[in-house]
């Protein structure tokens, strides 16, 4: 199979109890809308098809046998599906589910850290991503698409519904609770991704080939960040099925994974590690207005390097990480960015340190002092204090003596 192929397989988008589409970002605390597809399901627009629809529902019913067995879980309800056209998934979950007030400040965070160019559209790359979705799943119904779906290749579509069948069980099954930072929300979704792509790869190595799965490497970041649930949900399933088998796997829910850190080192999270929550830096008065605040996680700052420097640094400046907690504020169009991360020691905060003066170096930023930089857009300042790093973005750029008092406020407070 090739990885083309590979990954419109993949791309079976859902979340075990409620369709959220925006991956990343999606809860920060201070603006959260979610949009949710379940509005919009009502319509139904693919014309009756009899026999088209009687091998989808004899496909189903063969699947879902296959999904009790091997899974070990029976499913307590009747399962639906609705057959969806690849325009109305586009027009009702691309651009009828987007969250603008969010899109815009995810945005504004992944130009500030130099991930997407100034002139990126965001929204646009959004909207797109819904082009990918071939099938979705919601409380017990499975909703394919129909463009993407043969219901007589029994390896391709069989594993579709492989895929949607597992969500369905873990929302009769599990339950996860509503995450509070998009690291946190990461880490979840690769969690039932994962575990949704074992059981699916399982059927495929079953019934013919086996295609392996998606590259990080293949990916740009953004497109990686974006993917993070399909790339490294898998392995990390997989590592607690290999040593505890599907109870193994029953288990992590009870004390699910919180930070995409514990998905990309799982040996870190069965020896019981877990994230720190930072204290969040001192508030900014004035008219100055926080409009948002997430922590972003070990894989974030992975692809953040990506986006300029080579993958094994990106990867080993981003491995240590023990918490972060970014915030932005505004005041008309100005923005002020507030990122602390925590380290595992001095050692790491410092190797990030300088991966990070690396990346400053590659965007062409203009070193004003020791620890501070600018750029035509922004003023970016780096305090490192043992094991903690804090980093300040400032737009538009401001005067040297304006950031001299700059630091040494945060340095007081
Ligand atoms: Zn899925």
């Amino acid at each position: 199979m090739k990885t083309r192929e590979w990954i419109i397989l993949v791309l079976i988008i859902t979340a075990a109890s409620s369709f959220t589409f925006s991956y990343f970002f999606s809860h920060p605390q201070v603006v959260t809308q979610t949009v949710t597809v379940t509005e919009t399901i009502n319509i139904v627009p693919v014309p009756p098809d009899g026999e088209y629809e009687e091998g989808v529902r004899e496909l189903l019913r063969h699947v879902m046998e296959w999904v009790e067995s091997r899974r070990g879980l029976s499913f307590k309800e009747e399962v639906d599906v609705v057959i969806l056209t690849r325009e109305w998934v586009v027009q009702h979950w691309g651009v009828g589910s987007l969250n603008l007030t969010e899109t815009r400040l995810e945005e504004r965070l992944l130009k500030s850290l130099f991930m997407i160019p100034w002139d990126f559209n965001l929204t646009e790359f959004k909207v797109g991503r819904a082009g990918y979705i071939v099938a979705a799943s919601a409380g017990n119904t499975v909703y394919i698409v129909k463009e993407e779906f043969n219901p007589d290749n029994e390896l391709r579509a069989g594993a579709i519904l492989v895929h949607e069948l597992m969500h369905i069980l873990q929302g009769e099954y599990f339950d996860l609770p509503d995450p509070s930072t998009s690291d946190e929300e990461n880490a979840f979704d690769a969690l039932i991704e994962g575990e949704a792509g074992l059981i699916s790869s399982q059927y495929i190595s079953e019934h013919g080939e086996f295609g392996g799965g998606l590259s990080e490497g293949d990916l740009d970041p953004l497109t990686a960040l974006w993917l993070f649930p399909y790339i490294h949900g898998r392995p990390f399933v997989e590592y607690v099925h290999e040593k505890g088998g599907w109870d193994g796997v029953n288990e992590i829910y009870d004390d699910p994974p919180r930070s995409t850190a514990e998905i990309l080192h799982p040996e870190k999270y069965s020896e019981g590690w877990r994230p720190v929550k930072p204290s969040l830096p001192p508030e900014i008065g004035g008219e100055w207005r926080l409009v948002m605040q997430d922590t972003l996680g070990e894989y974030f700052i992975r692809q953040m390097f990506r986006a300029h420097l080579p993958s094994s640094t990106a990867n080993m400046s981003a491995e240590g990480w023990r918490g972060d907690v970014v915030q932005i504020y505004e005041k008309g169009d100005a923005y002020v960015m507030r990122w602390k991360i925590v380290w595992e020691d001095s050692e790491e905060a410092m190797e990030f340190l300088e991966a990070f003066k690396g990346l400053l170096r590659e965007v062409d930023a203009n070193q004003a002092s020791a620890n501070s930089w600018t750029t035509e857009m922004e003023s970016i300042m780096v305090e490192v204090s043992g094991a903690e790093v804090l980093i300040e973005i400032i737009s538009p750029p401001m005067k040297p003596m304006e950031e001299a008092i700059n630091i040494s406020n945060i340095q007081n407070s």
